[in-house]
């Protein structure tokens, strides 16, 4: 009996860019969805911008546009980034859809009726000018510990102290600035707390729904039997917000935790009526269908505990596991902006290009476990390189010319097949493993143990269990040699025989990553001249007579100086790039999100202006701006770089004894010679940045905008080198 399995993806925000710390959740759930439907199962994969809350409401108004228009744009964008990363959803909705509220509200009610919601008053912030009240990210002041300056209500980035929003000193508005004022204001709470929920969770936790790792946390925040650690969850927020109105609370809205997780359900509604499949099927209590969420680990404590509660409580079922991993690092060290390694989706698609690329190498470094997962950029070209194109596609490119050319693409017969299989003869370690056994068999004996690693989200053990098949037909190509056999005509039945062997033995690998690399897999079944292929064809050959397509070419080789291209113009585009968009900023800190937590600057521009320029950063202090030396710079010298597509190294004459040294990304814009002798705007205590063409000792200044053209900064005459800019 098929399974039916209805998997999710956490939902992105829409306040920013998907980034490859983002991918790793969404390529890991595409390759499980994927290898279920190969399986044959029916599998359902529905996710969702997330598209709430303060952030997106006050990023649109600074923009100039409505909520809905800005939700709309990034919903696309979002959408072009996982359709070029393969990632297939049956539905990508969004969460203010009207599928989405009747949810939300139908769930608010029922748990009201049941007497677990509860409303209390609260004091908040309240921003005077803007008339709204302050989520603790909109709130900055001083460090209560440290005295740190310009930190956030929730806690402090200098000496990592959390602590209310309260406890600020000198706290202000980040939306205007202004002082904020302490009101009262009426909340709504889901009553976690509550002895039924309590109960409720204990049994849920330690049902096998979480990986052990996640189940000992859960026990660790439940406390002891007969202790009671829980809080009640605040689900409402005041007007003015971007989100759905409580039905009976005029002016309340529900906050992420009763809109975003429901989008799971709104997303599959709308998939329900578009298939005609039964919503209850998969959702109502006692359903026998499979649900799955997959999810970052920074979000575990909400989709463990509150999730199901809520669910359990409103009548409909509780996810069958979750599936919490771990993040991303890039070279070992957190994605950083400075260093290059903050990398978008759509700047990867623009260098890399091919993306599978980088869902194989997740897939070679993924396991069922909460770990976090480095993206080592060597390794990675290393990888794709050695694995994909040396062990993988070579077997197909050695062989498949020789049956077009001699053999009218045709295969030979499964008797000619059985005959040249065998692995007697061949040298080395792995055919010790196998000896005197058809190579074909042994390729086909491991179909359900790569199934069972697959199925426990242990790609990286399947990608290795591949690896050593990959090893073993290449070495029987290198020992039987067709290109020798080739030579002698008397030969010919055996040069048929192996390059047969080898294509044979290419199909069934294929199907094994096909989960992986989907675009691949179809461009073999067009070589291969063969359908759609399933998990259950690995154990079938294809049939005598079967004729294949003439090869054509099917990966190329990741050249290495995509990387350091993508990494460089990461680097540039932070250098020289108007201030971060609230957006970028947004995306920054964090790489999961259910919970808006963005930083918004001044948003009192005029609407219409706003709508032509960058985002206004955030207000800062005359002492953090004082902080920043900026100096009067001859340029001495400017010349061309070798090598370099963007940079000119400009010498900087600012009165001190030696001249500096600064790579600055304006050759498209400026001949060097007439840069030489004039004069400009640098930043002089910048730390030094080892770059690939020399060290760059600080940092011009240029204009730029939305439309092209770059234009370096220049004094009045008069200006000295050296003089200080304030
Ligand atoms: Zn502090």
């Amino acid at each position: 009996m098929p399974r039916k399995i209805l998997v999710t993806s956490a939902l992105p925000y829409a306040n920013g860019s998907i980034h490859l710390g983002h991918l790793v959740e969404y390529i890991q759930t595409d390759i499980w969805v994927r290898f279920q439907k190969m399986r044959g199962n029916t599998c359902h994969y529905v996710c969702a911008d997330d598209t709430h809350g303060t952030p997106i409401m006050l990023r649109a108004e600074k923009e100039g546009v409505t909520p809905e228009q800005l939700i709309a744009r990034v919903w696309l964008e979002h959408f072009d980034d996982f359709r070029a990363f393969h990632v297939a959803f049956d539905n990508y909705g969004s969460t203010n859809s009207g599928e989405t509220r009747d949810f939300a509200e139908g769930i608010y009610r029922t748990l009201k009726a049941s007497d677990l919601i509860a409303v209390r008053s609260i004091e908040q912030y309240y921003d005077p000018l803007k008339h709204m009240f302050l989520p603790d990210r909109f709130i900055k002041g001083e460090c209560p510990k440290c005295g740190a300056k310009d930190q956030y209500g929730d806690n402090c980035e200098v000496c990592g102290a959390a602590y209310a929003p309260t406890d600020l000193k000198h706290p202000y508005s980040a939306v205007s600035g202004a002082v904020p004022e302490l009101r009262q204001s009426n909340h709504h709470f889901f009553r976690l707390s509550s002895p039924t929920c309590q109960q409720f969770l204990r049994e849920w936790t330690r049902s096998g729904s979480l990986q052990p790792e996640a189940s000992n946390k859960m026990q660790e925040w439940l406390g002891a039997e007969g202790e009671n650690k829980l809080t009640d969850w605040d689900i409402s927020r005041d007007a003015p917000y971007f989100g759905f109105e409580i039905p009976d609370a005029p002016g309340k809205y529900f906050y992420v935790w009763l809109d975003a997780p429901v989008g799971y359900m709104g997303s599959f509604k709308q998939l329900c009526k578009n298939r005609g499949i039964a919503f209850d099927d998969y959702w109502k209590q006692g359903s026998d269908a499979e649900l799955y969420h997959f999810i970052g680990k920074d979000i575990l404590y909400f989709h463990a505990l509150f999730w199901p509660a809520m669910l359990q409580h409103a009548g409909f079922r509780t996810p069958t596991k979750l599936f919490a991993h771990g993040f991303l690092t890039v070279n070992g060290e957190k994605m950083s902006k400075s260093r290059g390694t903050f990398i978008t989706a759509s700047s990867y698609i623009e260098h890399v290009k091919n993306t599978e690329y980088l869902r194989y190498y997740y897939a070679a470094k993924l396991n069922g476990s909460m770990e976090d997962l480095d993206l080592n950029l060597d390794d990675f070209v290393a990888r794709v390189n050695s694995d994909l194109i040396g062990k993988y596609i070579n077997i197909a490119s050695r062989s498949a010319g020789f049956i077009s050319k001699r053999f009218e693409g045709k295969l030979a017969d499964h008797a000619l097949l059985a005959k040249c299989a065998s692995t007697s003869g061949l040298a080395g370690k792995l055919v010790e493993d196998f000896p005197n056994k058809n190579l074909l068999e042994v390729l086909q004996d491991s179909a359900e143990q790569i199934a069972e690693m697959y199925e426990a989200r242990d790609y990286s053990r399947a990608t290795r269990t591949v690896g050593t098949l990959l090893d073993l037909i290449n070495a029987y190509v290198d020992a039987t040699k067709p290109w020798e056999l080739a030579k002698d005509p008397s030969n010919v039945q055996w040069l048929q025989g192996v390059c047969s062997v080898a294509l044979q033995a290419f199909r069934i690998i294929t199907i094994y990553l096909k989960p992986v690399l989907p675009q691949l897999a179809k461009d073999i079944q067009a070589f291969l001249n063969v359908g759609e292929l399933h998990w259950q064809d690995a154990l079938t050959l294809l049939p005598d007579g079967h004729a294949i397509n003439a090869y054509q070419h099917l990966m190329t080789r990741l050249d290495p100086k995509c990387i350091e291209a993508m990494v460089e113009a990461n680097k540039q585009s932070l250098q020289l790039a108007p201030p971060p968009t609230s957006q970028q900023r947004h995306a920054e800190h964090q790489q999961h999100v259910v919970a808006p937590a963005a930083e918004i600057g001044d948003a009192t521009l005029p609407l219409k202006k706003a709508s032509m320029i960058a985002p206004i950063a955030e207000t800062i202090s005359i002492d953090e701006f004082n902080k920043v030396d900026l100096r009067v710079a001859r340029i001495l010298m400017a010349e061309h770089v070798e090598g370099a597509e963007k940079l000119l190294k400009l010498t900087l004459d600012i009165g001190e004894a030696q001249p500096r040294t600064v790579f600055a990304g304006i050759k498209s814009v400026y001949d060097p010679e007439k840069l030489k002798g004039r004069m400009t705007v640098m930043v002089a205590n910048l730390a030094p940045r080892k770059m690939k063409f020399g060290l760059s000792e600080g940092m011009v200044l240029a204009a730029s905008g939305e439309a092209p053209g770059l234009f370096i900064l220049s004094p009045d005459a008069g200006a000295q080198p050296g003089m200080r800019i304030k």
